[in-house]
């Protein structure tokens, strides 16, 4: 471990493979390309951020279940569109040892034609809808771009929910529902985001319509990360997921699917992270509060005994705390929790003893002098302004990366210069979308909400879009 080292934000790529090497997230060395490890630290704040996702779903009807790996090829394929988007990222299971196998078996790249036909034997009759469903896996996908750490991988760990309504508006609040759950989760992480209607073509394949959560990351490019999809009837109607309705007639059920995936941890590393190292939301900092006694000779024992009365007192109010008792300067130690972006600092030396005091640091910079009694008190308070300044910055931080063109020059000059998301009309052609890529390299993400505006390409009535770079 480097103490002490700076990272430069200012050139991002290299500062974020940086910065997750440093702070322990991942580990990028394993032979197989797009399969990071996920390193203690990491895993830990990874799995809070999970766990706080789960327990959302939990509590709002839906059943935690764990599915299959593997998909046999007849079962993979039934859904045209489906099949066709994913086909050229599918990773195969042809051989049963030395044999090979008769019906080869598809490694999930999503988990619809695992589960749909579990659904298809499980619901009968309108009473076993709606039927909410989700699991926390990995997923594979042989993605031919570049992988990134966090961001574009071959094996995807990630939340997928899954359901079955009766009608067409229960899928349709199903979605609403699942982006509030999403909304909160990303509040929690301090990030702010816009959820946007994909256009038709960058809809997921076999679904009537898309919502996905995009985040602007530090470089101005945009990354996708959540989304919500109704599913109308296509998918029961192939897998024959139906049920009996109140007066017995046979109905196709409606479906709905939404997901999370790791990039939750790079959105939260990249946007709240700076050049000493990650910045964390206690909601999901695996280390809350760390305390660092001062020691010297004469004093140690009394210095320690206080620190560790104070995690008790800590532990108890439910704060995630601990001491770090090693033999190191106090300053080799501190950086080594910044790096690791652990929110709230406690120092306590001989001194503070003596005068019945301590200090409070937070990891975005604030330091204060506090009376020991008020040790618990002012360490919550300390959390939650942090909590409240992280997002704070960040939706400053999306205000200013938000802006608006007229012309395809001005979006062009927007996105170089600016980057982020440049709002536009757009006709809802796919010829259009495509003249504005050339053009601008950036890419139509989708509508927030209805807007009435000119097209930017082709001049006809059309409606406003956010348009920005893409990971
Ligand atoms: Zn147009």
């Amino acid at each position: 471990m480097v103490l002490g080292m700076k990272f430069d934000k200012n050139n991002f790529s290299e500062w974020f493979g940086k910065v997750l090497e440093e702070a322990d997230v991942i580990d990028l060395r394993y032979p197989v390309k797009g399969m990071p490890i996920y390193k203690a630290w990491g895993f830990s704040i990874l799995r809070n951020c999970f766990k706080m996702l789960e327990g959302e779903l939990n509590a709002s009807s839906h059943q935690e279940m764990l599915f299959p790996l593997l998909i046999p090829e007849d079962q993979f394929a039934r859904e045209g569109e489906h099949i066709k988007g994913f086909e050229a990222e599918v990773l195969w299971a042809t051989h049963s040892g030395l044999e090979k196998m008769d019906r080869k078996l598809a490694v999930r790249p999503t988990s619809e034609t695992v589960m749909y036909p579990m659904f298809a034997l499980w619901v009968r009759t309108h009473a076993d809808l709606p039927l909410r469903v989700h699991q926390t896996c990995c997923v594979y996908r042989q993605d031919t771009k570049m992988t990134r750490p966090l961001i574009r991988g071959r094996e995807i760990y990630w939340n997928e929910a899954h359901c079955a309504h009766a009608t067409a508006e229960d899928a349709e609040s199903q979605v609403k529902k699942a982006l509030e759950i999403y909304g909160d989760f990303y509040k929690k992480l301090c990030v702010p985001f816009k959820a946007l209607k994909r256009p038709d073509f960058d809809k997921f394949p076999g679904a009537e319509y898309s919502i996905a959560l995009d985040v602007v990351m530090p470089d101005g490019r945009v990354l996708q990360a959540a989304t919500a999809h109704n599913l109308g009837q296509n998918f029961s109607k192939v897998y024959g997921i139906t049920f009996d309705d109140e007066k017995g007639a046979k109905q196709h059920a409606f479906q709905t699917t939404y997901g999370v995936s790791m990039r939750c941890l790079a959105v939260v590393v990249a946007l709240h992270g700076d050049d000493k190292g990650l910045v964390l939301p206690p909601a999901i900092a695996p280390v809350q509060v760390i305390i660092i006694p001062i020691l010297s000779k004469d004093e140690k024992q009394p210095v320690l005994e206080k620190c560790r009365q104070i995690k008790k007192q800590l532990i108890a109010e439910g704060v995630r705390v601990d001491i770090d008792e090693r033999e190191t300067r106090p300053g080799d130690k501190y950086y080594y929790w910044e790096a690791r972006g652990v929110p709230v600092r406690i120092e306590l030396g001989p001194r503070d003893l003596q005068n019945g005091q301590a200090v409070i640091a937070t990891r975005l910079g604030e330091k204060k002098q506090v009376k020991q009694e008020q040790v618990v008190e002012e360490t919550r308070k300390a959390l939650a302004q942090t909590e409240k300044k992280l997002f704070e910055n960040a939706s400053e931080k999306l205000g200013q990366q938000t802006s608006k063109a007229t012309t395809l020059e001005q979006l062009k000059q927007t996105i170089e210069e600016k980057g982020g998301f440049a709002k536009a009309g757009w006709c809802g052609s796919q010829e259009c979308a495509e003249t504005i890529e050339k053009q601008t390299t950036a890419e139509i993400r989708g509508k927030e909400k209805e807007e009435k505006a000119k097209c930017i390409a082709c001049g006809k009535q059309g409606s406003t879009v956010y348009i920005a770079k893409a990971y």
